[in-house]
C-alpha cells in the first residue's frame, strides 16, 4: 500500500478532548497507521506518497459507535434490513463496537451456547465487515453457569467484550459483579444496560445496580429509551467509574442534564456516543453525527470536545488504538465541510449550528473506503487527489 498524504487541511480535529484541535494541515499514513503531522513540509519526506488535497476541509478521527448491535453479517433480524453497517460507514464511523447480539434468531441462553455465539461472532466480524470496518463483533451475553475457564477461553479466542449486563440471565449486581471481575482481569470490557427495558426479557437498571457491578460503560444513560431520573444519572457520574454512554436512540432531555453535569464536575472526558442500533426505533446511519451535533447544538458542548465523545474518549475506554490523529494510531480519518447551504461555512461551525456536516471521504487502515457519503447532505468542497481538476 503507498503511503497517502492527507495535505491543505483546513481544520485537524484531535480527538483528544483536552487538545481537540491541533494546529497542522498534513497528515501522513504509512502503512495503514499515522506516520506523521505536521506542515506542509511533510510533502518532500514522502516523495512516493499519493496526495489528497484536503481543499480546505475539516480532518477528524474516523467515528466510534460505542453501541452497535450487530447480528451476522451486514443484515439485522431486528428490523430485517440488510447494509446497515455500512450506511453508518457513510455516516462517518468507521469502527462499531458491539453491545451485544440479542437479536440473533434462536440465540442460546446457556453458557455454552453464549460462549460459543460470542466466539463464533468475534472471529465472522474480523474476518469480513462492509468497506473494511472494525466491527468489534462478539460481545457476551451473561449467562448463568459461566465460569472463570470459559472467561479464560473465550479471551485466548480473542473475544473480548460483555454485552450489555441485563440481556441475559445474569441480572442482578450479586450475580453480575464476580463475573464482571473475572472478565475484567481477562481483559474484557463490560457494559451494562441502564434505565428501563427495551425488549422483552431484559430488565430496569439502576444506578445502584451499575455502581454495585462496576461494568466499563454504563450504557445509554440518558435511556434506551426509558432513562433512569437525573438524580441517578448524576450519581452514576459521581460514584462509578464508568464510561457515560449517550445514545441517538434515547431521551433528549437526559442527554441535556447528563452533558451539562458532566461538564460542570469536568467529566467530559468520560462522555462516549452511542446508536444503539438496531433497536426499536431503527437504524439511523448519520446518528453519531446528530449525537455530535445535539451534544454541541443543544448542550453547548464545544464541536470539536464533541467529536472528541465519538472519537478519543471511546478508543480509551475500549482501549482501541485508533481515535486520535497522532503518529502510531491506525489511520482510520474522515473528511468533513460544512453542506450545502449550511448558515456555516466549516464542518465545526455546522456542527454548532446543528447542521450535519457533508461526509466527503473515509478512510480506514489508510485505505479509501468511501468518496462523497450516500447518506450526509454534500460538502461544500471535496478534497481530491492534488493534481486532479474539478470535473
Ligand atoms: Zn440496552
Amino acid at each position: 500500500m503507498p503511503d497517502l498524504i492527507i495535505t491543505n487541511i483546513g481544520t485537524l480535529v484531535s480527538g483528544d478532548w483536552e487538545n481537540p484541535v491541533l494546529d497542522c494541515n498534513t497528515v501522513a499514513i504509512r502503512g495503514g497507521l499515522i506516520d506523521a503531522v505536521g506542515g506542509a513540509e511533510l510533502l518532500s519526506r514522502y516523495p512516493d506518497a499519493q496526495v489528497l488535497d484536503a481543499m480546505g476541509v475539516t480532518v477528524a478521527p474516523g467515528l466510534i459507535d460505542s453501541h452497535c448491535h450487530p447480528c451476522v453479517g451486514d443484515y439485522t433480524f431486528r428490523q430485517k434490513t440488510a447494509d446497515f453497517l455500512e450506511s453508518e460507514v457513510h455516516g462517518g464511523v468507521t469502527t462499531m463496537i458491539s453491545a451485544g447480539e440479542p437479536h440473533f434468531p434462536g440465540r442460546p441462553k446457556d453458557a455454552a451456547g453464549a460462549k460459543a455465539q460470542a466466539i463464533f461472532l468475534s472471529k465472522c466480524f474480523r474476518n469480513q465487515s462492509p468497506l473494511g470496518a472494525k466491527i468489534h463483533g462478539g460481545a457476551l451475553i451473561l449467562e448463568q453457569g459461566l465460569v472463570e475457564a470459559d472467561f479464560a477461553e473465550m479471551a485466548r479466542e480473542g473475544v473480548w467484550l460483555v454485552g450489555e449486563i441485563g440481556l441475559g440471565s445474569v441480572k442482578s449486581p450479586a450475580d453480575a459483579a464476580p463475573l464482571v471481575e473475572i472478565a475484567k482481569r481477562y481483559g474484557f470490557r463490560v457494559a451494562m444496560h441502564t434505565g428501563g427495558t427495551s425488549i422483552p426479557g431484559s430488565s430496569p437498571v439502576s444506578a445502584d445496580d451499575v455502581i454495585r457491578t462496576g461494568p466499563t460503560v454504563a450504557s445509554h444513560c440518558n435511556g434506551g429509551p426509558t432513562s433512569i431520573s437525573t438524580a441517578e444519572a448524576e450519581r452514576i457520574i459521581r460514584e462509578s467509574d464508568a464510561a457515560v454512554e449517550i445514545v441517538q436512540c434515547g431521551n433528549y432531555r437526559m442527554t441535556n442534564f447528563i452533558l451539562e453535569t458532566a461538564g460542570k464536575l469536568g467529566q467530559w472526558g468520560r462522555v462516549i456516543f452511542g446508536n444503539d442500533a438496531p433497536s426499536g426505533t431503527g437504524m439511523i446511519p448519520l446518528g453519531i453525527l446528530r449525537n455530535v451535533c445535539y451534544a454541541s447544538s443543544v448542550c453547548g458542548v464545544p464541536p470539536a470536545v464533541a467529536v472528541a465523545m465519538a472519537t478519543g474518549n471511546t478508543a480509551r475506554v475500549f482501549g482501541l488504538n485508533t481515535g486520535v490523529i497522532a503518529p502510531g494510531r491506525e489511520a482510520d480519518i474522515v473528511c468533513l465541510d460544512a453542506p450545502i447551504g449550511s448558515v456555516a461555512d466549516t464542518a465545526l461551525g455546522a456542527i454548532e449550528a446543528g447542521d450535519i456536516p457533508g461526509v466527503t471521504y473515509v478512510i480506514i487502515n489508510g485505505r479509501v473506503a468511501v468518496v462523497k457519503s450516500r447518506n450526509t447532505p454534500p460538502g461544500n468542497r471535496t478534497p481530491r487527489p492534488a493534481g486532479q481538476n474539478d470535473a
